[in-house]
């Protein structure tokens, strides 16, 4: 089976924390991970992640991982206009495409109204990966506008359920599976006033579980690529 795994590199659990301690403590805890565990991800990048943070941009890249686009400020493609999303689209495009070529994206909350589709596919883009199989029912990989869609298989706090409940489903998903976490998800938010789903198992735990759904894929014989290279597998 193809898997991909995939992080959504941004602030702190946006919209509700301002801070940026994924990035600073949880991306260098996960990329070691990854490279302990042999896995090349796709890591969508918001623009302003690459321009507070080009380092860890780079270190992306050199370890192999693919570089997608998450948009450039993190704000909801649902909310703005045509013109909008196109300046959104081209800031994003210029910042990231100084470190790597992009051409994979994922809308910030996965909401990408229909209508902007033509534009990934204007701006570069061959991958969307911004539907969920775990938010749409009936949703599938299918190509739009030049763009193949390619939807998340489960939401990111899945990783860290209960091991044997979540392995069931783990082991239920259909191909391409793409799994996604967060830097922030690393750091230990549980005791910040967030959303049970977005501060449970955090930290440590989360890294455990994330090695642990990998091995577990891995044993079932999941190759993991990256998105980009999902649509020749
Ligand atoms: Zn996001």
């Amino acid at each position: 089976m193809i898997a991909s795994f995939t992080v959504d590199v941004e602030q702190d659990c946006p919209p509700y924390l301002s801070t940026w301690r994924g990035i600073g403590e949880g991306m260098p805890r996960l990329l070691r991970l990854l490279d302990e565990e042999d896995v090349r991800a796709t890591c969508f990048t918001t623009g302003e992640v690459a321009r507070r943070y080009p380092d860890l941009v780079q270190s992306i890249v050199r370890a192999g991982h693919e570089l997608g686009c998450h948009g450039d400020t993190h704000r909801s493609f649902a909310e703005m206009a045509a013109d909008d999303a196109d300046g959104e689209l081209r800031a994003a495009s210029v910042t990231l495409r100084a470190f790597a070529p992009v051409t994979s994206f994922r809308a910030p909350y996965l909401r990408f109204p229909a209508r902007f589709v033509e534009l990934l596919g204007r701006h570069g883009y061959a991958i969307d990966s911004s539907e969920g199989r775990h938010k749409t029912a009936g949703v599938r990989v299918h190509r739009s506008h030049g763009v193949l869609r390619i939807p998340a298989s489960i939401t990111s706090s899945t990783l860290r359920w209960p091991e044997t409940v979540r392995n069931l489903l783990l082991a239920r998903l259909r191909q391409p599976a793409v799994l996604f976490v967060h830097p922030w998800e690393f750091v230990d938010l549980r005791r910040e006033r967030l959303r049970i789903d977005c501060r449970f198992r955090t930290g440590d735990a989360a890294l455990e579980a994330t090695r642990s759904a990998l091995r577990f894929l891995k044993a079932r014989g999941a190759q993991f690529v990256p998105m980009k290279d999902c649509a020749v597998a």
